[in-house]
């Protein structure tokens, strides 16, 4: 047989189809002139996204038992599209002192110049929150740990709280993943996630999802994505569709190892605090038992007081943790939060510098002993220090 002749039998693959666009081919005039009545679903141009990106959100819509997602092109995007679709100037907007920093900024540096009313509220508040609602309260952003500082809100509270008060809701769920919980059934109109972290799974990828039930709702977000100029490549898609195939498994090997060493590490002389709602000792345990169904691979800790140094040390130290920013991939990553940042926030947890370990797929034992390299070389420096004379 002649190698460039096609086959032109049937072709079925168990792989999504990658489909490009940005033109939309259109069959007559008035198809084309009525283009703008096929959304909020159908395609019309790339910008509000192809099949593949539909299939996603169908997919990730169901995971977070919901009946619509809209995607974008990161976490932080998908945060700041959902309050771009509600929240006009005049507007007072509540948020969590503990959500994404790049969302508070947002907040403080962009919408209050534009005339919204911006105030953080403490992150452990939940059903007091209703004492902050006012009159043109539009809508309350909270994440469910706190970013970094992992303090545990009391979500169905809050969610309650703003129903009866006619305000939106809009929960930062990426730590949990739909997996371990979902806001939607808790009453929040909103579920962000960072497709990023544990959808994606292999620190190769950014993107976001808005998760919901309404469907006028929906039709202002997928308009304000579009507005936005917002879309994602359909190479991404496809690598979140793929992530999404081994979500699961990645997520329970990497909470079993995350919940090992959380627990390791909290009998460490050299840790003051682990925070890790998982564990019995967190102030926020009860709240997580009651409500999730996981432990996810992220957590926190708080070193015994010492120079800046000893965190140079801890850091060096480490070889099979690598540092640097994200998290929810299949390698481990530490990062580190200074001082200043933690004792300059809004109801601040900590005056102390804050390493958060997202928790991979290695061997648990060859972590275990990183982060063991990485307290002795902290012990180092502190003890030297300390029998420093005067
Ligand atoms: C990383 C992260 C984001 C932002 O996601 P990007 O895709 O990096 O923009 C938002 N919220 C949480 C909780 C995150 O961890």
């Amino acid at each position: 047989m002649d190698s460039t002749q096609t086959s032109h039998q049937a072709f079925a693959s168990l792989s999504p189809a990658v489909q490009r666009a940005s033109t939309v081919v259109f069959d007559t005039l008035d198809d084309f002139v009525q283009r703008k009545h096929r959304q909020p679903d159908g395609y019309s141009y790339g910008i509000t996204g192809t099949p593949t990106a539909r299939g996603l959100e169908h997919q990730i819509a169901a995971l977070e038992n919901g009946k619509h997602c809209v995607i974008t092109p990161s976490g932080q995007s998908a945060l700041m599209t959902t309050v771009m679709g509600f929240v006009r100037g005049g507007d007072h907007l509540l948020i969590s002192a503990a959500c994404y920093g790049a969302l508070k900024t947002f907040g403080e540096k962009w919408l209050a110049r534009m005339g919204v009313e911006v105030e953080f509220y403490a992150p452990g508040i939940g059903a007091g929150i209703e004492a902050l609602i006012k009159s043109n309260t539009r809508m309350i952003c909270l994440e469910s740990p706190g970013t970094v500082t992992m303090e545990m809100p009391d979500v169905p509270a809050i969610a309650a709280a703003a129903r009866r008060r006619g305000v939106l809701t809009m929960m930062d769920n990426t730590w949990a993943s739909p997996l371990g919980f979902r806001p939607l059934d808790h009453g929040i109109d909103f579920s962000v996630e960072a497709a990023t972290k544990l959808f994606g799974g292999h620190s190769d990828l950014l993107m976001g999802s808005i998760s919901m039930n309404d469907h006028d709702q929906y039709a202002v977000l997928r308009e304000t994505q579009s507005i936005l100029g917002q879309q994602v490549s359909p190479d991404d898609c496809f690598l979140v569709l793929r992530g999404l195939e081994t979500l699961q498994v990645r997520l329970s090997a990497q909470s079993a190892t995350t919940l090992l060493i959380a627990r390791w590490l909290e009998q460490q002389p050299l840790v003051d605090r682990v925070l890790f709602p998982a564990l019995e000792s967190d102030p926020g345990h009860a709240l997580w038992k009651r409500d999730f169904h996981g432990s996810g691979c992220l957590f926190s800790l708080i070193l015994k007081p010492a120079p800046e140094q000893a965190f140079h040390g801890f850091f060096d130290a480490l070889k099979r943790f690598v540092i640097g920013a994200s998290w929810g991939g299949v390698h481990s990553l530490a990062a580190y939060y200074p001082a200043p940042l933690q004792a300059q926030r809004q109801f601040p947890l900590t005056d102390q510098p804050v390493i958060r370990l997202s928790i991979g797929l290695e061997e648990p034992a060859a972590l275990i002993a990183d982060l063991q390299a990485g307290l002795d070389a902290y012990a180092e420096v502190l003890y030297a220090t300390s029998r420093k004379p005067g």
